[in-house]
Formats: C-alpha cells, structure tokens, sequence
C-alpha cells in the first residue's frame, strides 16, 4: 500500500499497513496510518462469506456422515467362492479367502465388517479373523467381492467361511 506523509506529503510504500504510529524519514512527522476505505471491508465481507460457506458445507457433512451411519445393516448374505494357498517370498504359506457380500433385500445397507471362521471337521471354531470389505454402502441387489489373506492358520482347518459380524456364528460352529 501507499501511504503520504501528511505533514511534508513525502510518499512511501509498504508492504502492509502498520500498526503503530510511523515516522516520516525526510521531516520527522509521526502519524497514524488509516485503514484504507473500502478494500479491507470487502476483504472481511469476503472472508465472513468463506466462513459461512463453510461452516454450511460442515453441516451438511455431518448430516451425510450421520445419515450413513444410521441405515441399518440387515439382509447381507456373505459367501466364501474360494480359498487359495499362495507362498510368498519367504516361503510362508498363506491362505487368501475371496468371496462377495450381496445385498438380498430392497434398500441400500451399511456393510459391517466380516468375519472369516476357520473350523475343523467336527465343526468347532479354530479361528476368527475380522476384516473390512472395501464397500461401505451396498445398493439393493448389489454385491461386492473381497479378497482377504489370512494370517498363520492352526493346524486341522477343514472349512473356512465368511460370516457378518453383527449376525450370530451357526450354533453348529460354536461349542
Ligand atoms: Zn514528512
């Protein structure tokens, strides 16, 4: 900005306006610079309006966020189509579970996570490991494939299958 001095009219330029008195170099005047007129009012006009605006965009986040969170999770049917060994560079063995989540009902549901159940042959439960599926939201009749490694698994696995983790393990597979 440009500012004169008011006694000599010797002018200078700043940067930004001071916010203490300042002293002319040529006369020794000291005085107040003022707030320019005019630009600064839009200035705060403009910036009062980007906070308007987002604090609007914040509200209208937080009702979305919270409107995906209170459609109810209901008639997902989780399958297992494969399981499959693969050795990585170590020489560790891995089992990779693939599978889908299918929305059988006529509204858009949250997808919880899933659980993969590892048992033996006699049905027990060897081992549950939780993940989640890269799909938050599932349309009616949509569905969406995963794929999950598992970590080391216990001796003795027979049947792996994936459950939802709000609905209940099949009794046979607890004991
Ligand atoms: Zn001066």
């Amino acid at each position: 900005m440009k500012i004169k001095c008011d006694f000599c009219e010797t002018e200078y330029t700043l940067d930004e306006r001071p916010n203490s008195a300042v002293k002319c170099a040529v006369c020794g005047n000291t005085w107040v610079v003022s707030a320019p007129p005019r630009k600064n009012s839009w200035l705060m006009f403009f910036a009062s309006l980007c906070a308007l605006l987002s604090a609007l965009i914040f509200t209208v986040a937080v009702i979305t966020h919270h409107q995906a969170k209170t459609v109810s999770r209901g008639p997902l049917v989780a399958s297992v189509s494969g399981v499959e060994t693969i050795t990585d560079e170590a020489g560790v063995q891995h089992l990779v579970v693939s599978g889908s989540v299918t929305n059988i009902s006529d509204e858009i549901y949250g997808v919880p996570d899933l659980i993969i159940v590892s048992t033996d042959q006699d049905g027990r439960v060897l081992a549950q490991q939780k993940f989640l599926p890269s799909a938050t939201l599932l349309d009616s009749g949509a569905s969406v494939n995963f794929s999950h490694m598992l970590s080391a698994q216990p001796a003795g696995v027979k049947k792996i299958s994936a459950h939802l983790s709000e609905l209940q393990l099949p009794q046979g597979d607890q004991e």
